[in-house]
């Protein structure tokens, strides 16, 4: 099954009901890119994991190279570049944190900035010269409210040549995504963090691993509600992606751009092409007592 779905990898995955999904492949690493079969771009750059290992941060012109050899091995189709997600469980040496009693519920993603923008402005400027040469997308992790929007809209500066977007990982983000979406191209779920914040089970403690299960209804709720009333286009580049049946639910609920891991890509692709997505009972999902019971549906 999977060297058929890898055979037929770059073909593009267009359900039964005729719907155009995008699969898309996330990047921590330049070799992500280079192994993705058949990605039609990439719908999220960790760029703390691409820079994760460098003791001093790099220069704008270190990230452009390195963003230039993701877009590269894409066949130059779109790459979705996430601005410094440090914090939590991601640590990065050239940006020291203080340390925090409760790090997931601390300084993460774009909060650290606010304080001291520096590492920041370095960085819009290297994704800025990059979409000067290839489609770029950006999208700022970790938002909360409409004043994070707003600044981060101005640190960005010039819009030209860019797509412009969020992280929906919050729940506060998701409930007024309407609110958070009115100045942005899309937002992208992040299933991982969104199921981490609202079944308040830490992502990384196997020992709540069972509750942390993002196709708990509630989590799909919050999905549903994002993709009826972001009013832009609605993508998913948490795990929840990589499994095809999850997938098909989500394409099924009206997300429109899948990022998954790149050996994955072929099979969500594949599971899309055999999808009739009018006959996906979301009803039922979104009803369902747990997370079990909705695997059962599928
Ligand atoms: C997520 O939270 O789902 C996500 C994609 O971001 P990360 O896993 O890097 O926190
Ligand atoms: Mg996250």
């Amino acid at each position: 099954e999977r060297e058929r779905a890898v055979a037929e990898a770059s073909e593009p995955a267009i359900t039964r009901d005729g719907k155009h999904l995008h699969v898309l492949v996330n990047v921590g690493v330049v070799q992500d890119a280079v192994e993705a079969r058949g990605a039609d771009g990439s719908g999220l750059v960790r760029t703390e994991v691409l820079f994760g290992e460098w003791r001093a941060a790099p220069t704008v012109g270190e990230q452009v190279d390195a963003f230039r050899a993701i877009a590269r091995a894409l066949d130059g189709k779109p790459i979705t570049i996430r601005t410094w997600d440090v914090g939590g469980d991601k640590p990065l040496p050239f940006l020291p944190q203080d340390r925090e009693p409760n790090p997931f519920l601390g300084e993460r993603g774009i909060r650290v900035f606010r304080r001291r923008p520096e590492l920041l402005r370095d960085q819009l400027d290297a994704i800025r010269r990059t979409a000067a040469e290839t489609p770029v997308h950006v999208m700022f992790p970790m938002v909360t409210t409409a004043d994070e929007v707003a600044w981060a809209l101005e640190e960005l500066g010039p819009r030209d040549n860019l797509e412009v977007g969020i992280m929906v990982e919050v729940p506060a983000a998701a409930l007024r995504v309407h609110t958070l979406a009115r100045d942005l191209d899309f937002v992208s779920i992040g299933t991982n963090d969104l199921t981490q914040y609202t079944t308040a089970a830490d992502r990384t403690n196997a020992a709540v691993a069972p509750l942390a299960d993002g196709l708990d209804p509630a989590v799909l709720q919050l999905i549903s509600h994002v993709v009826q009333n972001a009013g832009v286009r609605v993508a998913v580049c948490g795990d929840l992606a990589s499994d095809p049946q999850a997938a098909v639910l989500l394409a099924a609920l009206g997300v429109t751009e899948l990022s998954a891991i790149g050996p994955q890509v072929p099979l969500v692709k594949a599971a899309l092409r055999q999808t009739d997505l009018s006959q996906i009972d979301t009803a039922a999902a979104l009803a369902a007592r747990d997370a079990a019971q909705v695997r059962g549906l599928l």
